[in-house]
């Protein structure tokens, strides 16, 4: 297809668009004379979807309704409530249903994994990460490193772009993975970097590790509802995500965390509480832990009835459309909008995502600064600024148009 920067061209793309009626499922954020504005930020936070209110409101009303007996007689019984996400979950990332669960926030998560899949010992101590991974997962790898007595400034590898390069290259991984194999306990990456939009390829990397014993993890806060998962085809040993970016269920909302079935049954160490247990015998309140069989098992607390309620509500919507079509739609947009940074002059931007991408892309403004940025968004663009000069764009095929792409493309040609 050979695509214009034209408007027109644009506005033709959104009439052959075959998802553009689910813009209309979604609210979408106004300035203050009433008009939408250019959201480009569902990598931040989603969009709220028109029928989450309806999922709230029914909660709370077999909450006043119901009392303590909700947890048996509400329309949608809130004891086993995390169990109606499972299956939204599970085709989101790839897995079975029993690999799933929806529960606490992504750090914490992050944390509970490790507390199960890092256990470093004094021939294998390493954490595997990217250098320019999200704070909070260098924070949280860092302090599992201590914790266990060991040095980050020997036991973590951050995983550089070469000098001039933006994406971390394939080959660089499997080197490091080939040379320090043997001193690696854990691999853990952001499947979409956070920054540049890069998609690793989850397969070769967990093969490669796994032909060293390694385990790996991914944090898939930027890659959940955003990119095509296979995470138990491709043996991924444990991953989490967030809900409230590309999964539109509101901010803080519950995260997710999956576990492969292979090690469900094994004793690996972990940390407990009663929500993990056995739902046997959960309430005869026995001393003795004894972990639900699959990834419920991982579960802490009895958890936030109205936060998953607004994931079903947004999972209901990715039920319906279906990851492939999102993904194709995705394509056409993040490719549409690379095509109409491609005809502004190289000196002024340079886009700093790989072709293996999902929907963000990441423009780097050359002797740009905040100011361009602030430009933007006074002209109607809802983006996201990253110190010290990238703009990250994600244009999200739920609800973004092909219109929306263009018209930021005008304005930031115009500011530049
Ligand atoms: C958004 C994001 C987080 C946020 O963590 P919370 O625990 O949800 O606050 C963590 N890691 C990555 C890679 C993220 O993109």
């Amino acid at each position: 297809m050979n695509n214009k920067n034209t408007l027109e061209f644009a506005t033709q793309l959104d009439k052959e668009d075959q998802l553009s009626s689910y813009r209309n499922e979604f609210h979408i954020p106004r300035d203050e004379e009433g008009n939408e504005l250019i959201y480009l930020c569902g990598n931040s936070l989603g969009l709220q979807p028109k029928r989450t209110k309806a999922y709230l409101d029914q909660e709370l009303s077999d909450w006043a309704r119901w009392g303590v007996e909700g947890h048996f007689h509400a329309k949608n019984p809130w004891m086993p409530y995390h169990e109606f996400l499972s299956e939204g979950y599970s085709k989101i990332v790839g897995a079975k249903k029993s690999e799933v669960v929806a529960m606490n926030s992504l750090t914490v998560n992050l944390h509970l994994m490790m507390v199960s899949f890092y256990r470093p010992h004094a021939k294998r101590h390493k954490i595997v990460i990217e250098a320019d991974a999200f704070p909070s997962d260098i924070y949280a790898v860092n302090s599992q490193i201590i914790h266990h007595g060991y040095d980050p400034t020997n036991s973590l590898i951050k995983l550089k772009a070469r000098a001039g390069e933006t994406a971390i290259r394939a080959e660089d991984i499997a080197q490091i993975i080939s040379e320090e194999g043997d001193e690696i306990a854990l691999i853990m990456l952001g499947g979409v970097n956070y920054y540049t939009g890069q998609v690793f390829d989850f397969e070769t990397i967990t093969n490669l590790a796994h032909q060293k014993g390694i385990l790996v993890g991914f944090d898939l806060a930027h890659a959940a509802g955003n990119i095509k998962l296979e995470l138990h085809k491709w043996n991924v040993d444990f991953a989490v995500w967030c809900s409230y970016k590309y999964l539109n269920s509101g901010p803080g909302s519950v995260a997710g965390a999956f576990v492969h079935e292979k090690h469900h049954k094994s004793n690996l160490p972990r940390f407990a509480g009663w929500w993990g247990h056995n739902k046997e015998n959960r309430f005869k309140m026995p001393d003795d832990f004894d972990p639900i069989t699959s990834a419920e098992g991982w579960q802490l607390s009895n958890p936030p009835i109205l936060s998953l309620a607004a994931i079903r509500a947004s999972l209901s919507i990715f039920d319906e459309v279906g990851m492939d079509r999102l993904v194709e739609k995705s394509k056409k947009l993040s490719d549409y909008l690379i095509f109409l940074l491609q005809t502004i002059q190289t000196d002024k931007i340079n886009i700093i995502t790989p072709k293996e991408k999902g929907c963000q892309i990441s423009i780097q403004v050359k002797n740009g600064n905040k100011k361009l940025f602030d430009n933007i968004t006074k002209k109607g663009v809802i983006a996201d600024w990253r110190e010290p000069d990238v703009i990250r764009i994600a244009p999200v095929p739920l609800y973004n148009r092909f219109t929306d792409v263009y018209k930021f493309y005008k304005i930031l040609e115009s500011v530049l």
